[in-house]
């Protein structure tokens, strides 16, 4: 979708909106798929309620990117503009045991930063990509932990009331990878309150995950994480790994040799192509287990 009235562009421009034209989202997701949009850079969170009442007005479908990392989009020309936080300066901000983030901070610098502030407990999180609002969203977590954990406050715009909020961390239910923010909801900030432990400390647990991670995930090659959620009691990689589904593939999309539940992008994969091989693969493990897995990924399809 192309944002062309010149009235439109110059009202963004002065709501300090960064309107960057045909970006392609195969550049902006880890998997590397993604047709093309115009994508909105946010510069002030401030400027979201009136951004919004604008892209309304002019009957301008959006959604809401991250850092790209647990996404699946579309081929071709995108029904939908992008909305982005851009990055500000400083993006944390440590007072005690309290880390204020801003949403478009990169999670895993935000375990590091905190980490060399004796601030730790995140230590799962190393090496998961993609920002801190996305985590807050997903409820991302690894290795027996999940950000929600540590959540104290959360502000947010949320469409439903037109206007910012801030939202105490008792007021959000964070489940496996699942919270109760409305679909419509934007994180913009955070405010961590995280143990106290010494920094070589946290680093030993950071260079376990980190080790675990490279053991058993294809971090070399495009995907986005794990692609289906693991069933209650039960892992969605070991079911696929059983049916001997390594390898399986539908053009350029894969099931990584490494990890059945990572399904990678071996080349030139479209999101057509991916798709058909995740209900490939669902039906069957259906088949096989009677069980319908559910996605992890997030598909953004026209
Ligand atoms: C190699 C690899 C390993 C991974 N390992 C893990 C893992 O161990 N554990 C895990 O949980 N995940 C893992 N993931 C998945 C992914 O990194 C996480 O889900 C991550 O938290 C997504 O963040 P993001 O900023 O990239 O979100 P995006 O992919 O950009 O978006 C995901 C969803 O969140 C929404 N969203 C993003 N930012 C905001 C915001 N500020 N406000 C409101 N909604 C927002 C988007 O609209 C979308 O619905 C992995 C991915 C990869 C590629």
């Amino acid at each position: 979708m192309r944002i062309k009235d010149p009235k439109l562009v110059a009202e963004l421009a002065a709501l300090a909106i960064d309107l960057r034209c045909a970006t392609s989202l195969s550049e902006l997701t880890s998997l590397g798929i993604g047709g093309t949009t115009d994508l909105l850079r946010i510069t002030k969170h401030d400027s979201l309620p009136a951004l919004i009442e604008l892209l309304e007005r002019h009957h301008i479908p959006y959604k809401f990117l991250g850092g790209g990392s647990n996404l699946l989009v579309g081929d071709g020309e995108l029904p939908w503009v992008i909305l982005q936080l851009a990055k500000p300066d400083p993006e944390i901000v440590i007072v005690g045991t309290l880390a204020h983030v801003d949403a478009a901070a990169d999670l895993g610098r935000t375990v590091t930063f905190c980490a060399k502030h004796d601030l730790g407990g995140m230590e799962g999180l190393i090496g998961v990509p993609g920002t801190v609002g996305g985590a807050l969203r997903m409820n991302a977590g690894a290795y027996g932990m999940q950000i929600g954990s540590y959540v104290r406050e959360v502000k947010l715009y949320r469409a439903a009331a037109r206007k910012l909020e801030i939202l105490r961390g008792q007021q959000i239910s964070f489940e496996y990878r699942h919270t109760s923010f409305a679909p419509d909801d934007m994180m913009l900030a955070v405010t961590l309150e995280l143990p106290s432990k010494p920094y070589k400390e946290i680093l030993q647990g950071i260079r376990i995950c980190n080790e675990k991670r490279r053991s058993s995930q294809p971090l070399g090659q495009k995907s986005a994480g794990c692609i289906f959620k693991n069933p209650p009691g039960a892992s969605a990689g070991r079911m696929i790994d059983e049916l001997g589904l390594k390898g399986l593939s539908v053009g350029d999309a894969k099931v990584s040799d490494r990890h059945a539940n990572f399904f990678v992008n071996a080349g030139q994969a479209s999101a057509k192509d991916m798709l058909a091989l995740i209900a490939d693969v669902r039906g069957r493990v259906e088949k096989a287990f009677g069980v319908k897995l559910e996605n992890e990924v997030v598909v953004w399809n026209a």
